[in-house]
Parts: structure tokens; C-alpha cells; sequence
């Protein structure tokens, strides 16, 4: 059974994942919030593998080296902007969650870390957002046995951390 762990810290300082995420915009040529602090960690070779990719709709996943981060890859998504939650935001964000997923068994990466996305400046509600990852990660895996070993979800904040916990413990994981 893959491990699913819930932590507390910086996602770009991980060194035991294959892959992080990073909750990009649609043009992938970095921001504010997680997306900027990968960029910086990971230094001008990632924004030029970037920019040859000529950005990413909400949704979908694009993977890339790591360049100077502890991992090899980055996988790009970009998380839906929260609009009220009528313009199809709950389907956007788990579709953001499924591709990595697919994008990292694809390229053979078994552990995978994931920031809240969208929880930032795209102003998802947290609880909605982390019941969608929560969800969306455990049924892919249950579908896909075998190929992720290991998924951390990266909170950056208590408020985050507890939900998570929360979540978890409520679908016996933790
Ligand atoms: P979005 O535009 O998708 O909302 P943000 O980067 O603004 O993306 O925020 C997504 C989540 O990532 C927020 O919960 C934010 O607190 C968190 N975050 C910001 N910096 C980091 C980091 N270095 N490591 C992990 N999570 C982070």
C-alpha cells in the first residue's frame, strides 16, 4: 500500500521525493507563493525548460527537471481560480491532483509531494480544497496499485496542517 504522509514545512526543502509539485499559472513562467519559492530554489535552468513548454491549461500537468532542488522533477499544474465553486473549480483541482499522479507514473516517479493547490492567491477554500486532494489521491491510487510508493501532502501553514490531519484520520490513513 502506497504511504500517503501529512507534513508540516517548505516543500522546495524535501530530499526524499522524486518529484514536488508546484501549483504554477497557466504560463508557467513563475509568481507569487509556492511557484515563486520553486523558481528560486531551483534556479534560471528550470525557467528556461519552462518557457519552452508555452504555458498549461488549468488542470492539466507538465513535468520538468529539478535543476538545484533536492528532487529531479517538478510536475506543473495549474490549480483553478475559486469563483464561487460554479464554474466547475472542484473538477478543475482534482483533474490538477489525477494528471500528476499519471504524469509521475509515467515517468516512473514513485514518491511525489504536493502543496495545497490553489489554496493560496487562487483562493480556494481550504477544507474544500483539501477534501478534493485527500480524495482525488486516495482513488487514484486504490485504482493504481503499484506504481506511487509514497505521497506527502506539504502544508505551509497550522490552519492547513489540521484539516489535513483531520481528513486523514477520518479515512483511517493516519
Ligand atoms: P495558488 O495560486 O495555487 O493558490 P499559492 O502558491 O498561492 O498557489 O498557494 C498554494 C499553497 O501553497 C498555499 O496553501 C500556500 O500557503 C502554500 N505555500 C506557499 N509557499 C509554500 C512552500 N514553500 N512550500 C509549501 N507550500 C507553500
Amino acid at each position: 500500500m502506497t504511504m500517503i504522509h501529512v507534513i508540516k514545512g517548505d516543500i522546495t526543502r524535501l530530499t526524499d521525493v522524486d518529484a514536488i509539485v508546484n501549483a504554477a499559472n497557466s504560463s508557467l513562467l513563475g509568481g507569487g507563493g509556492v511557484d515563486g519559492a520553486i523558481h528560486k530554489a531551483a534556479g534560471p535552468g528550470l525557467l528556461e525548460e519552462c518557457r519552452a513548454l508555452h504555458g498549461c491549461p488549468a488542470g492539466e500537468a507538465r513535468v520538468t527537471g529539478g535543476y538545484r532542488l533536492p528532487g529531479r522533477y517538478v510536475i506543473h499544474t495549474v490549480g483553478p481560480v475559486w469563483r464561487g465553486g460554479g464554474k466547475k473549480e472542484d473538477e478543475v483541482l482534482a483533474g490538477c491532483y489525477r494528471n500528476c499522479l499519471e504524469a509521475a507514473a509515467r515517468k516512473r516517479i514513485t514518491s511525489i509531494a504536493f502543496p495545497a493547490i490553489s489554496t493560496g492567491i487562487y483562493g480556494y477554500p481550504k477544507e474544500r480544497a483539501a477534501g478534493i486532494a485527500v480524495h482525488t489521491v486516495q482513488s487514484y491510487l486504490e485504482e493504481h496499485p503499484g506504481k506511487i510508493e509514497k505521497v506527502i501532502f506539504v502544508l505551509f501553514d497550522d490552519e492547513s496542517l489540521q484539516i489535513y490531519k483531520e481528513l486523514m484520520k477520518k479515512r483511517g490513513r493516519v
